[in-house]
């Protein structure tokens, strides 16, 4: 029964997310399921999802609400940041691993995978090397 808590708690968590609207500060809770963005009642702009386990600040709570804001788009732009990083790194990585397998004996296993390797990179990167 150790996983019961646990996955009891999951179910709830992502059954209802919270959606907002920053420039009307209204939020909503919205089951994750929908594939409509939910649209603020206000200004019937799409919403945003903030995931489930924030506190939404008080609707007259503009400064909090302001702080809110900035917060979600910082670490918005963080996340950018760090999968961009990690694009890089993924193509260094696959760079080294071509250049290693040039380096290797001709046979036809090490040309097989070289090929494969190539075609991975043009796929990806849309550029031959
Ligand atoms: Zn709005």
């Amino acid at each position: 029964m150790k996983f019961y808590e646990a996955i009891k708690m999951r179910k709830v968590s992502t059954s209802n997310y919270n959606w907002v609207c920053f420039e009307c500060c209204y939020a909503k809770r919205e089951n994750k399921q929908s594939k409509n963005i939910p649209l603020c009642q206000e200004c019937k702009a799409e919403m945003v999802c903030v995931g489930y386990k924030i506190e939404i600040p008080k609707r007259s709570s503009k400064r909090e609400w302001r702080d809110f804001k900035e917060c979600f788009l910082y670490y918005e732009a963080e996340k950018l940041v760090e999968s961009q990083k990690q694009e890089v790194q993924a193509k260094h990585e696959l760079e080294k691993e071509i250049r290693r397998v040039e380096g290797l004996v001709d046979n036809k296993m090490n040309r097989k995978n070289l090929k494969r390797l190539k075609e991975c990179y043009v796929e990806c990167y849309g550029i031959e090397i």
